[in-house]
């Protein structure tokens, strides 16, 4: 061969070899998407990387915390805390990750003014409002049922919860899902994923951004399922809302829901739903609860309090208030 071609030759595989390696470059990443039947919802992982058998065992992995978490705080089975405290008289021994999470419900619940409550576990029960038999009970059944609620109905010293009555049932579905959703993150993390979004029935947490761009979040419609109320640009960062649209009944044209108002022990009657934006899903659902049973006024005047938090509540009528660090961030349709 002469000498020019062989130089040629080595031109041109040196030029493929660039266009190979900005390929690479330039190449998509991979996505996967998994969805599970976990915490009473469907909870979808998607994550981004280079390697699809690395996302695929991280996001096993994350699921498999998620459940363990459910076990430990849920409201059923043997090795749930939440289910010894309730049958304690009066104190029991948790984890110390349960009592690190009932702590954040205890602050919540304090700067709430006791809007946010994990003492109501008897109203859920005697409500029914997720069992195949809901019914509206008597004001004496309300009342008799709100003994061992409110102020100082638990209290957490170390890794022991003390109830102030026998009563008192310790019901962490406020807050708990908000928990695994981080547990979710810390497991992806590890793994070193960078491009993730852990999605518990609409309750959010985001790692990074996506392909380059805020996710896009949308938040659906309190009154129409099939609408989107607005879209939320977001990044590392976790999103949760409260509904009065996802678990209720009706009767004689009254919403009945899952939200209750400590003081009252009925559904909380001022909002629609309240979105919380914060560093962490545990804050974000505790505060989207107490939000929800606050009302606009009270309930952004909470979220404001709170640096790194931003978020919107829709009213009764169905009118969005949002704390204006969020407006930047809203798209309406
Ligand atoms: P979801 O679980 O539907 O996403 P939330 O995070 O707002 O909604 O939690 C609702 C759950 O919180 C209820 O099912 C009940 O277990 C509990 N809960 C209801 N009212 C309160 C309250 N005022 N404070 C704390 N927890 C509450
Ligand atoms: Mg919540």
């Amino acid at each position: 061969m002469s000498l020019p071609r062989k130089a040629a030759i080595v031109v041109v595989l040196f030029l493929l070899g660039l266009i190979a390696i900005r390929h690479h470059k330039g190449s998509k990443p991979h996505e996967i998407s998994r969805s599970r039947i976990l915490l009473g919802t469907v909870v979808e992982i998607t994550a981004l990387g280079a390697n699809a058998g690395h996302l695929d065992a991280a996001v096993t992995a994350a699921f498999a915390e998620m459940a363990r978490i459910d076990r430990l705080m849920g409201p059923k089975g043997p090795g749930s805390d939440a289910v010894r405290v309730s049958r304690a008289r009066r104190s029991a021994t948790v984890s110390p990750e349960t009592a690190k999470v009932v702590a954040v419900g205890l602050r919540i619940a304090r700067v709430s003014g006791g809007a946010f409550d994990m003492g109501l576990g008897r109203l859920k029960t005697l409500w029914g409002i997720e069992s195949d038999h809901p019914r509206v009970p008597s004001p004496a059944a309300l009342r008799q049922t709100l003994i061992g609620t409110g102020p100082g109905d638990l209290q957490v010293h170390g890794d022991r919860i003390l109830k102030k009555s026998p009563a008192t049932i310790l019901d962490m579905g406020g807050i708990a899902k908000g928990y695994a959703i981080d547990r979710a993150v810390a497991i992806l993390r590890r793994a070193g994923i960078r491009h993730a979004s852990v999605n518990a029935g609409g309750d959010i947490r985001l790692i990074g951004d996506h392909e380059g761009r805020p996710w896009r979040i949308g938040i659906q419609h309190p009154r129409d399922s099939k609408r989107l109320l607005a879209t939320l640009s977001l990044k590392d960062t976790a999103v949760v809302t409260s509904g009065d649209y996802e678990r209720f009944f009706l009767k004689n044209g009254v919403r009945y829901h899952h939200l209750f108002d400590p003081r009252t022990g009925r559904p909380a009657r001022l909002s629609q739903s309240a979105t919380v934006v914060a560093p962490t899903a545990t804050l974000a659902d505790a505060l989207s609860t107490a939000a929800f049973v606050l009302g606009p006024r009270k309930g952004i005047a909470l979220l404001e309090r709170f640096p790194g938090v931003e978020g919107m509540i829709v009213d009764a009528k169905g009118k969005p208030y949002a704390t204006p660090g969020l407006k930047k961030r809203i798209t309406w349709p």
